[in-house]
């Protein structure tokens, strides 16, 4: 299947649509997923045109893997959570809703299980605030 230059995350890289950003750079953009997982749940893309891991070149990952990982540590830094899960999935029947590449750094808590992928949309105000929580905290 060939890339949707209309699906959100394209969308979000052109400007057309909105996000609470963390970071970016020449290769990558980090922003909050609109409908978190935990407190704290954050997307890392890629900005050149990728459906999955499968299509994307190898110094364009090496970044958006990078970025993963600064974009972690800052999580780890607001949230002080004893675990911080990445998470990335490859196609439909992998649980993949939005077809361009991107990582989830997702927070995790004991005993605490994840909200459905997907089921609720986070409250702007505070996904605003997590933003500028993450983004305080890095290269810290
Ligand atoms: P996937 O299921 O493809 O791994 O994850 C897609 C993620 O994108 C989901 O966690 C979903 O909440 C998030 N998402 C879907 N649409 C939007 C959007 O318009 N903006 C943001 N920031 N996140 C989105």
């Amino acid at each position: 299947m060939s890339y949707d230059r209309n699906n959100v995350f394209a969308r979000i890289l052109r400007g057309e649509l909105p996000c609470h950003k963390v970071c970016e750079d020449e290769h990558t953009l980090a922003f909050m997923d609109i409908m978190p997982q935990t407190p704290g749940h954050t997307l890392v893309i890629p900005r050149r045109e990728a459906r999955d891991l499968f299509e994307l070149a190898p110094d364009a990952l090496a970044a958006t893997i990078l970025t993963t990982q600064r974009v972690a540590q800052a999580v780890r830094q607001a949230f002080a959570p004893p675990g911080v899960m990445i998470a990335q999935f490859n196609g439909a029947a992998a649980g993949q809703t939005v077809f361009h590449l991107h990582f989830h750094v997702i927070p995790r808590y004991d005993g605490e299980s994840l909200v459905l992928h997907g089921a609720k949309m986070g409250d702007s105000a505070v996904l605003a605030g997590y933003a500028e929580r993450i983004r305080a905290c890095l290269d810290r």
